[in-house]
């Protein structure tokens, strides 16, 4: 994949890097709307997450959070990476944990479910696509 606006290549895979809305950017070509990106609660991200799947034609997702969460980062870390959240494509179901208690995360986990593809282009234009559209009721 390359940056619409300047052309670089981009690898779906270090998504931390990149921005996804409406189409794939480089993060020196965009930046994410700030409301996309604050701390929500979670009956919020339930009602969003009701709402894509019924906008996008896909059947509800199990949508949980971390109930069980102490305050210790460490819970958080694997294999150097910082979990916000994690999908299983087979039980539809989404486990938020709290620093991904936001719509990009929220996109980004209903994406690998609707694609049920691992960090694919495929998976990056349709996390852009429902990024741009909670954007725009925003
Ligand atoms: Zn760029
Ligand atoms: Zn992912």
């Amino acid at each position: 994949m390359k940056c619409p606006k300047c052309g670089k290549s981009i690898n779906p895979t270090q998504h931390a890097d990149l921005i996804f809305d409406g189409q794939v950017w480089c993060s020196d070509c965009s930046n994410y709307d700030p409301r996309l990106i604050e701390k929500r609660d979670f009956t919020d991200l339930w009602e969003w997450s009701r709402k894509i799947c019924q906008a996008f034609n896909q059947a509800p997702v199990l949508l949980e959070h971390d109930r069980l969460y102490l305050p210790d980062p460490r819970k958080y870390w694997r294999d150097g990476i910082f979990l916000l959240a994690e999908a299983d494509h087979q039980k539809r179901s989404i486990m938020l944990y709290p620093p991904g208690m936001r719509l990009t995360t929220l996109c980004h986990e209903l994406a690998h479910i609707f694609t049920g593809q691992d960090h694919t282009a495929e998976w990056a234009s349709i996390n852009a696509k429902l990024t741009a559209w909670v954007k725009s009721l925003l």
